[in-house]
């Protein structure tokens, strides 16, 4: 287990501070700490894993294969890991980030249980002060924030859920002992890719099952199996391979968008092309489909005809199966949920779906859920109702910047950043997978180490030239936040609603709409990246 830092410690100055101990905290770590810098890492968890620490709901994993997923900076790790399948369960790769943890001896230089409530930039000493909830203080000269998009779990904003006495999780906030489903009568809020997860696992074991679904979501098969031994050479022997591959598309994924328009196919070869698609694993439907689907209405629309038909066959009553048919958005223009016989749940006699466009909730109930159409009692709540997306973990730490000047108030209309890395008056501040940033629409661990070792390389070339301050200039800011805006419109998800797009209906205050991600990909973001670093950190005030 973790080495908890005396109290002593926890009050000292460090080069930097990180803030989270997920996938981005922990390899920021191990990066600077082999530059021979003093770190220390703040973590609201009890041990490391961030995403994969909170998120253990069952069902919850993977939808990358396992091995573009993994951290590429060692190749004795690489070699030493055996993934047991090809899109990981939550257990395992959890598991692995402790592995990590314990294999680069990371926990010594973090502390846990931790919630890091404010920080501030003063001015006079060019540090910032970080303070934890139990009141420690501590200061650095380079803050980096680690705290992950799709960190702030958000409860829906129904009348009465205090009120309910029965057992009621956020999948986003699960529990650590196992949650027993059987003979239970179980309610499910919430169908994205969490919702899609947690629904088809707890039907396997569930006594009676409820789904509530306000919008349903284009669902495609995972087409998860375990690594044999034969396969699990094959992928210890191409790393290389597969990191360049990754490196080489949009999203970072194994899978690259067919370079034809869906209209220079006929509509037979298109049908034959979107079945091998759905009948291959991971996300290759989405990724790796024609290149206008995402861009175009008329081929996303032939997508949708597909995509509909499927689950028409799959599904057994043909109302259900209209039900589960979007209709608000197009395939792909909001996150898919890729799933295992999910649509199949709904032939399950102990499975109803409650379609909330018809039948309205009303308020939670001590016993279960009030619908427009009578009270649903349950044993077991789940709520699957996602997350403050992306600027939602900044905003539960109070940061002030130069001039005591709030960065909560200054995304207020939308996040306004250099490069998704750092946001102007907020100096010597780095926001790994930050908004606008790049690794906030990609698999993951390939964008989080471009960030982490473009920013390691920044401190490093300030270390080397004497420098103190970094801070992103307005006019840089502004060069990007427009381009990152421009580069969405040309997309069809740009129209959705979807977290997307900073939409949250849960959230008391309303938002402005406004792109969270960055469309433009990684490969033209990571260029875009290095060419300013050589370029002397253009768009850098360096002091
Ligand atoms: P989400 O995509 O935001 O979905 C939340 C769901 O809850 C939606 O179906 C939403 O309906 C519903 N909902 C929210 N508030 C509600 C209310 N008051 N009443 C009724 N329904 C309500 O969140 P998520 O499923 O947790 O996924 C978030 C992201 O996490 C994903 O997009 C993905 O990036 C990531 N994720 C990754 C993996 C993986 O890599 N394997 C797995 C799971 C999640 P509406 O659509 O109508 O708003």
């Amino acid at each position: 287990m973790q080495d908890r830092t005396s109290d002593q410690e926890i009050g000292s100055q460090f080069d930097v501070i990180i803030i989270g101990a997920g996938i981005s905290g922990m390899y920021q770590l191990y990066r600077l700490r082999k530059l021979g810098l003093t770190v220390r890492v703040f973590e609201t968890g009890k041990d490391v894993g961030g995403t994969w620490y909170w998120n253990r709901y069952p069902g919850a994993r993977f939808d990358s294969e396992s091995y573009s997923y993994g951290y590429s900076f060692s190749e004795e790790l690489l070699q030493e890991w055996e993934w047991q399948e090809h899109f990981s369960a939550q257990p395992e790769t959890l598991r692995y980030l402790n592995y990590v943890a314990d294999k680069f001896d990371l926990r010594k230089d973090i502390v846990f249980e931790s919630p890091i409530k404010s920080a501030s930039y003063e001015k006079a000493e060019n540090l910032w002060l970080v303070t934890s909830d139990k009141g420690h203080t501590s200061s650095a000269r380079f803050l980096i924030t680690a705290i992950g998009p799709i960190s702030a779990p958000t409860l829906p904003n129904i009348e009465g859920l205090d009120s309910y006495k029965g057992e009621a999780y956020h999948t986003g906030n699960w529990p650590h002992e196992p949650v027993d489903f059987r003979h239970k009568r179980v309610g499910i809020i919430g169908t994205g890719a969490t919702g899609v997860q947690v629904i088809q696992e707890v039907a396997k074991t569930v006594g009676h099952l409820t789904v509530f679904q306000r919008s349903p979501n284009y669902c495609a098969p995972l087409g998860n199996s375990a690594i044999d031994e034969p396969t699990q050479k094959k992928i210890k022997a191409s790393y290389p391979e597969i990191f360049k591959r990754c490196s080489e598309t949009h999203g970072a994924f194994l899978h690259k968008a067919d370079p034809r328009s869906a209209f220079d196919v006929t509509s037979e070869e298109r049908q034959a092309f979107y079945e091998k698609l759905y009948a291959e694993p991971g996300f290759g439907i989405w990724m790796g489909n024609f290149r206008d689907v995402l861009v175009d209405k008329r081929a996303n629309d032939t997508m949708n005809e597909f995509m509909a038909r499927k689950i028409r066959e799959r599904v057994t009553d043909p109302e259900i199966a209209e039900q589960l048919i979007p209709i608000n958005h197009g395939f792909g223009t909001r996150r898919i949920p890729m799933e295992t016989n999910y649509y199949e749940v709904y032939n399950q006699d102990n499975v109803k779906l409650v379609d909330l466009n018809e039948e309205p909730i009303r308020s939670i109930t001590p016993l279960g859920i009030l619908t427009e159409s009578g009270e649903y009692e349950f044993d077991i709540i789940i709520y699957a109702t996602g997350f403050d997306a992306v600027t939602g973990s900044f905003d539960k730490i109070d940061i002030r910047g130069e001039g005591g000047r709030r960065l909560k108030d200054k995304w207020s209309d939308g996040p306004k950043t250099y490069l998704g890395l750092q946001s102007a008056g907020f100096p010597n501040m780095l926001t790994l997978v930050g908004p606008h940033n790049a690794a906030t629409f990609c698999n993951i661990p390939r964008c989080i180490e471009q960030n982490v070792d473009w920013v390691t390389d920044l401190i490093l070339f300030m270390r080397d030239q004497n420098l103190v301050k970094v801070v992103a200039s307005e006019a840089a800011e502004e060069e990007w936040t427009e381009h990152v805006l421009e580069t969405a419109e040309k997309m069809l998800f740009a129209k959705v609603d979807s977290w997307f797009m900073g939409i949250n209906k849960n959230l008391a205050h309303k938002r402005k709409r406004r792109f969270l991600l960055y469309a433009g990909g990684s490969p033209a973001y990571r260029e875009r990246c290095n060419e300013v670093a050589a370029d002397n950190y253009r768009g850098f005030q360096l002091e």
